[in-house]
């Protein structure tokens, strides 16, 4: 039976492009597997599966009966929602370790790094399996997506490394511009309703019992969101929260300056804002937050657990 190599719900280059590199990993070790995803790429992803000539995988929201490599993710709330019911072969991820169980022995890569794709990289080095030169310009992109250029603090020499290494096989010179690039096509916040801004990288987290929505979107420059703009994002937000949730957060990320502006609806704001070591004004403004896994998700976790 194919196995399926799955990323994350609202899906990000990164869990897209890993179902594509795992995919090429997995097939060069004679395994029969398929990529698919859980929804359609946004913007960022459609321009690097463009750039480089790849096909976005297939889309599927059920995996029941199923055998299935988890990428980019561990965690129950962003698998679909019978995952229960498939059988899990194995992870590549480089998230804090999930709820996902299996009946057998799980074959597991997950390291710290800042990026599934490095894991990926390391991965066909170990088991000499050949990457396509344009397989490699997406890794590429995914490293770069990920680690917001190198800035965020999740990013570590092994990324940096892996991706001298894809630039070269891909034939990419100009990485800081291939990044911009892909930051720009990402910024497009035309055509898009807010709900599908807060959603296009949004993921749920169980912080002790709380459903806690976490949105991040990052921008070229926080002047694009305009008053209007951003009392929209706020007005849905509430919406969001609205559906079972007791937060609904908007971590807005201005890529150039380095740092986010925090939007929030939630029933108890202060555990949130205190959390994250800011008060509840019109402009929450976050220096040096670049990154969701590492600076907002473990103190909000912290925060529910007290
Ligand atoms: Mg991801
Ligand atoms: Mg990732
Ligand atoms: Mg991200």
């Amino acid at each position: 039976m194919t196995a399926l190599v799955l990323g994350h719900k609202n899906p990000d280059t990164d869990s897209i492009v890993a179902a594509l590199s795992a995919a090429n990993l997995y097939r060069g070790r004679g395994i029969d597997v398929k990529p698919v995803a859980q929804g359609e790429p946004a913007p960022e992803t459609a321009f690097v599966l463009k750039t480089f000539n790849l096909a976005a995988p297939e889309v599927v929201t059920s995996v029941a009966g199923q055998n299935v490599y988890l990428v980019d993710y561990s965690d129950l709330a962003q698998a679909p929602a019978d995952f229960d019911k498939a059988n899990l072969l194995g992870i590549i991820d480089h998230h804090k370790l999930g709820d996902v169980t299996s009946v057998a022995p799980v074959e597991c890569y997950i390291q710290p790094v800042g990026c599934s794709n490095t894991v990926i990289k390391f991965l066909h080095d170990l088991y000499n399996v050949e990457i396509p030169k344009d397989l490699a310009g997406a890794m590429l992109c995914a490293i770069l997506s990920d680690t917001v250029l190198f800035k965020s603090p999740t990013c570590t020499e092994a990324d940096k490394k892996a991706a001298a290494e894809l630039a070269r096989i891909a034939g990419v010179e100009d990485m800081q511009k291939l990044g911009m690039d892909m930051f720009k096509a990402k910024s497009n916040l035309d055509g898009a309703t807010p709900r599908e801004l807060i959603f296009r990288d949004f993921k749920d987290f169980d912080m002790s019992g709380h459903k806690v929505g976490i949105g991040q979107l990052e921008l070229t420059s926080l002047s694009m969101v305009t008053p209007e703009l951003k009392a929209a994002l706020k007005a849905e937000l509430e919406v969001i929260k609205g559906e079972g949730r007791h937060s609904a957060i908007l971590v807005l990320t201005d890529v150039m300056e380095e740092g986010s502006e925090l939007l929030l609806s939630s029933d108890d704001p202060e555990v949130i804002t205190k959390a994250l070591n800011t008060t509840l004004s019109d402009k929450m403004w976050l220096p040096g937050v670049m990154s969701r896994k590492k600076q907002v998700v473990p103190f909000l976790e912290q925060a529910f657990k007290a």
